[in-house]
């Protein structure tokens, strides 16, 4: 009880005031908050009654983004259990290996992921769609219900998140209790702040109560903690799509009134690039917010052409700091559109060189993390937890620099960078020069081996409709902009969608193989 207010289940007491307000959309579905609260503490009673979960287990949801999902992933921690979300997109072997990393020991599945799992033998909830045996495993969900009791210290261990795996393979990172109870607390410094500078309530242009619209997968922990947590512990509204699609979006914020669009850059710009745009009522949007991979700078000025009123937001974080941990919004983003703002309340950042040591304003090198967001370290990962959490702070793979305000610029990853005869040349630079083109659709800068300079600058470029360009008309577009080392010699068009991961980063080692058969 000392540490009760730390705890999850401390915060799932307090949304159960939020009563009859309806929580969760789901096509035609609604669940209000207390619907939620007696389905949460049904299931955790059957997981720890009929399920032998004790406080420690992991548990996976293997899921798409259905009402069920919210559910089972309160009641496995309500339980005292840890969630261990997998990637809904992953094939047969990847969900297998997660399963196996994670040891879990139950799985709570939807019918397409339960099939696809169905030659791994352990025990499993599914659901909906084919085999769903949910109705069933909850039994009566009685009105009066409470929750299992279990006793649970801040630090104990609540989740399992997935690394999106853009540089490596998926990492398991530990959250405890303590760094999900904190994560909403950024959130809300992050929005106590953009409100005063916009100097009304962003979270709904007509004053109603805040519903955002969840664009991304509850598996990565944008969806989940920046964008389910806030909504649950705000008392707003959520409402879910089975798969993100420009149109359905548009079409579901004016049905439901949406206020808040928060999702990766990539929904944001397919939503006011689509054509039917200007079929739809949006009205109701308060602001739109983007984070978890590089903003192109045409997307900012595209917001403040179509919907100038509403409050823009991009915000920086990684699985490894339970969402959000550094926020540029309002004034400040338009002031500064190319960086990710300022640390959040109870973050510290410091830029370091290879050393370690702290580098002085200005300086490019690696961006650390510090503050109770943070998570400890990586589930069985020892040496990969030596190497990124050092003294304290996480080592979060990127370069950024940081200016006289505490701004904080992000140049690109350490491992994206092209090194062309020993000089850098930081592709996310690149390819935002090359989003200027106006027949550029989409674009990935990549490393072409080269025997004289180690490594060429490629690009790959997919151009848009019915547009047209040479790889000539574009280096000369890009001679300009930015230094001639820079320029891309080599160019690739393709037809094909680049290949993402569902946080919308390009997964540069497929497009090599893809590109190069490297
Ligand atoms: P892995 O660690 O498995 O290689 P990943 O780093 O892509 O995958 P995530 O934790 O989902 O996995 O993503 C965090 C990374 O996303 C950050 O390290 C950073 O490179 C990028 N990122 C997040 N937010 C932003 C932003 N607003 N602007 C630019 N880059 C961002
Ligand atoms: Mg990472």
């Amino acid at each position: 009880w000392k540490h009760a207010p730390a705890t999850f289940r401390a915060l799932l007491e307090i949304t159960r005031f939020h009563g009859d307000k309806v929580f969760v959309v789901y096509e035609d579905e609604r669940i209000t908050y207390e619907e939620h609260f007696r389905l949460v503490a049904t299931l955790a009673n059957r997981l720890v009654d009929d399920y032998g979960v004790r406080a420690g287990d992991r548990v996976a949801l293997a899921m798409r983004n259905y009402p069920e999902w919210i559910v089972s992933f309160s009641a496995v921690l309500a339980a005292g259990a840890v969630a261990v979300p997998l990637n809904a997109w992953w094939t047969e072997q990847e969900l297998e290996y997660g399963l196996g990393d994670s040891g879990a020991k139950l799985v709570i599945a939807d019918g397409e992921r339960a099939a696809r799992m169905s030659g791994i033998g352990l025990p499993m909830i599914v659901a909906r769609g084919e085999g769903a045996n949910w109705a069933g495993v909850l039994g009566e969900v009685r009105a009066d219900v409470t929750l299992p009791p279990v006793d649970l210290h801040p630090d104990d261990p609540a989740t399992i998140f997935y690394t999106s795996g853009t540089t490596g393979r998926s990492k398991g990172a530990l959250g405890s209790h303590r760094n999900l109870g904190q994560a909403p607390m950024t959130v809300a410094y992050a929005m106590m702040r953009t409100v005063a500078l916009a100097g009304r309530d962003v979270s709904s242009a007509a004053g109603k109560r805040r519903i955002t619209l969840l664009t991304v997968p509850l598996f990565h922990v944008t969806g989940c903690f920046a964008v389910l947590m806030t909504t649950m512990f705000s008392g707003g509204g959520l409402v879910l799509m089975y798969r993100w699609d420009p149109k359905r979006a548009l079409e579901l914020i004016e049905r439901e009134r949406v206020t808040i669009l928060s999702g990766v850059p990539t929904n944001a710009w397919q939503l006011l690039s689509h054509p039917d745009l200007g079929a739809h009522d949006i009205s109701s949007l308060g602001s739109i917010s983007y984070g978890g991979a590089p903003a192109p700078p045409r997307l900012l000025e595209r917001i403040t052409e179509t919907l100038p009123e509403r409050t823009p937001a991009n915000g920086y974080g990684m699985t490894e700091t339970t969402a959000l941990a550094i926020y540029n919004s309002g004034g400040d983003y338009l002031a500064k559109p190319g960086s990710i703002g300022r640390p959040l309340a109870v973050v510290d950042v410091k830029i370091c060189d290879p050393s370690g040591a702290e580098l002085p304003p200005g300086e490019v090198g690696e961006l650390c993390v510090r503050g109770p967001i943070v998570i400890s370290g990586y589930w069985n990962r020892p040496d990969a937890t030596a190497e990124t959490f050092v003294d304290g702070w996480l080592h979060t793979g990127d370069l950024a620099r940081v200016d006289e305000e505490g701004f904080v610029y992000i140049v690109d990853r350490a491992k994206d960078m092209v090194i062309r005869g020993g000089e850098n040349v930081y592709c996310a630079e690149v390819e935002a020069a090359l989003f200027e083109h106006p027949a550029v659709d989409d674009v990935a800068v990549i490393g072409v081996p080269d025997d004289e300079m180690g490594e060429q600058v490629g690009a790959v470029v997919r151009l848009k409709p019915g547009a047209e360009a040479t790889g000539e008309e574009l280096s000369g577009f890009l001679r300009g902009r930015i230094a001639a080392f820079k320029v891309p010699s080599r160019f690739w068009f393709r037809e094909a969608e680049l290949p993402r991961n569902p946080g919308g980063k390009v997964l540069k080692t497929r497009l090599r193989k893809e590109t190069l058969g490297l």
